[in-house]
């Protein structure tokens, strides 16, 4: 199977689709669960696996200042199967023992991110962090973000509270900064973020992009679009120089023993405005197809970044609406850090295939659950746009007293490990009384709710 878009029918925009990757084909539209530092918490490969999970994201930021690449590049590949030991230099696949694709971020969210409450100053001053985080605090209400959040998960302890202190420089150049936990100095240029990724052996690998806070002037948005163009083009050059285009192409069985090269995806910034948000498209598509690249030159998807992460909602399908009609339709789509079920199904209905979040994960683990109401799959409609509308599914706070006595599985129509299993009261239990099982438990069920969606919005 090679990648394919194709419109399901001609009242909707939705695409069902492939990607086809060097570690095998993603259907689409596609949900990534979120693996911050290497792993989905509280979850093995194999679970993921069953839960039906195809592509996992990947954090640049963490993965680079702990472990570190040197320690990620001695770990070994994957085993195969029956062969023996691993050889050559190793990835993220060995070191964390996922064989499908995974797609890594630029690292660049993260590190803006530091400078997120600090006085909006660009053009290289330093900024100064003071971020406050506990992991025992209430489920923030900004829960998207992929991790390209200043995650709550970045203490490397849980119970203690941290202060954390940082600087962030942004430059033409790239972007310095320091370890909020060590101190240590660190610069990220566009080629760094390639590089690592590279080493890290993503197979959809991100350029590094600018993505301005919000609310934020046309004049610094426009700053933000003009760097995300000029690092996208810096990006293209150093991956294209690193990883050439086979000549002549590779058979398709080759390509997936790992001998092909990783996707690059660019990123559309543009925050709410129309002309910088098609600005951005433009020069970033004409970037694609201008580079030094070989045959099969041009980005191979499209990302839209900013979205879910600094403007709020309500510009979802105004962006969306400036911004997919511009794309190549026979490339990716990938809608960055969304989202709520809802917008999910807005966004596939508006055109977007690939999606990310730690919502499913993070909101587990803190007792609240997903469940499908009756009217579930018909009210996922082909016409279904309005990103507010939760007619399809409830959540519940199993861990409310209500639910003490209830021994009704948590959602009679999943079909899940926990679902099959175990009671709401056993889960209001557990998480009462804070036994490491209740997450497990809840993380399964709702990527199960999360990843089920997925899969009826691909039929
Ligand atoms: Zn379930």
């Amino acid at each position: 199977m090679t990648s394919f878009f194709k419109r399901k029918n001609n009242k909707s925009n939705r695409r069902i689709g492939a990607i086809e990757t060097r570690k095998g084909v993603v259907r689409t539209p596609v949900f990534m669960p979120i693996a911050t530092k290497g792993a989905v918490k509280n979850l093995t490969p194999e679970e993921l696996k069953e839960l039906g999970a195809e592509l996992i994201l990947g954090n640049t930021y963490h993965l680079w200042l702990r472990p570190g690449i040197e320690v990620i590049k001695k770990a070994g590949r994957l085993r195969p199967a029956r062969r023996g030991a691993s050889a050559g230099q190793g990835d993220l696949h060995g070191f964390m023992n996922w064989r499908g694709p995974i797609l890594t971020d630029s690292g660049g969210f993260q590190v803006f991110s530091l400078g997120e409450k600090m006085a909006n100053k660009q053009g290289g001053a330093w900024r100064n962090a003071s971020l406050s985080a506990t992991h025992s605090s209430p489920v923030p209400s900004r829960l998207c973000g992929t991790g390209r959040r200043p995650s709550l998960d970045a203490a490397p302890s849980a119970e203690k509270k941290l202060t954390i202190k940082s600087s962030v420089k942004i430059t033409d150049e790239g972007v310095e900064f320091r370890d909020p936990y060590d101190g240590k100095g660190y610069f990220l240029t566009p080629e760094k973020s390639i590089e690592i990724q590279l080493t890290l052996g993503s197979d959809i690998i991100m350029v590094l992009d600018e993505c301005p806070t919000f609310p934020c002037a046309h004049e610094k948005v426009e700053q933000a679009v003009k760097r995300t163009s000029d690092w996208a083009a810096r990006c293209k050059k150093y991956f294209d120089k690193k990883v050439p285009h086979p000549n002549p192409p590779l058979q398709k069985g080759r390509e997936r023993a790992g001998l092909s090269r990783p996707l690059l995806f660019c990123i559309v910034q543009g925050g709410i405005y129309k002309d910088l948000r098609e600005r951005s498209a433009r020069e970033l598509i004409e970037i694609g197809f201008s580079a030094q690249g070989g045959p099969a030159s041009g980005w191979d998807g499209y990302a839209i970044g900013g979205v879910a992460v600094g403007e709020p909602r309500k510009y979802l399908s105004k962006v969306l609406k400036y911004v997919l009609p511009l794309l190549p339709s026979d490339k990716p789509r990938y809608l960055m850090g969304l989202g709520r079920p809802e917008e999910i199904v807005a966004a596939v209905n508006a055109g977007i295939d690939m999606f990310d979040c730690v919502i499913p994960t993070r909101e587990a683990r803190h007792g609240r659950i997903y469940m499908q109401n009756p009217n579930f799959k018909t009210q996922i409609s082909n016409k279904f746009q309005n990103p507010k509308s939760k007619k399809f599914y409830q959540t519940i706070q199993v861990a409310n007293a209500k639910f003490a006595k209830d021994f009704k599985p948590i959602d009679e129509r999943c079909a899940c490990y926990t679902c099959k299993n175990y009671s709401r009261a056993y889960l209001n239990h557990l998480f009462r009384t804070a036994e490491p099982l209740a997450q497990r438990l809840a993380t399964i069920h709702n990527l199960k709710f999360y990843l089920e969606l997925m899969e009826i919005l691909r039929k």
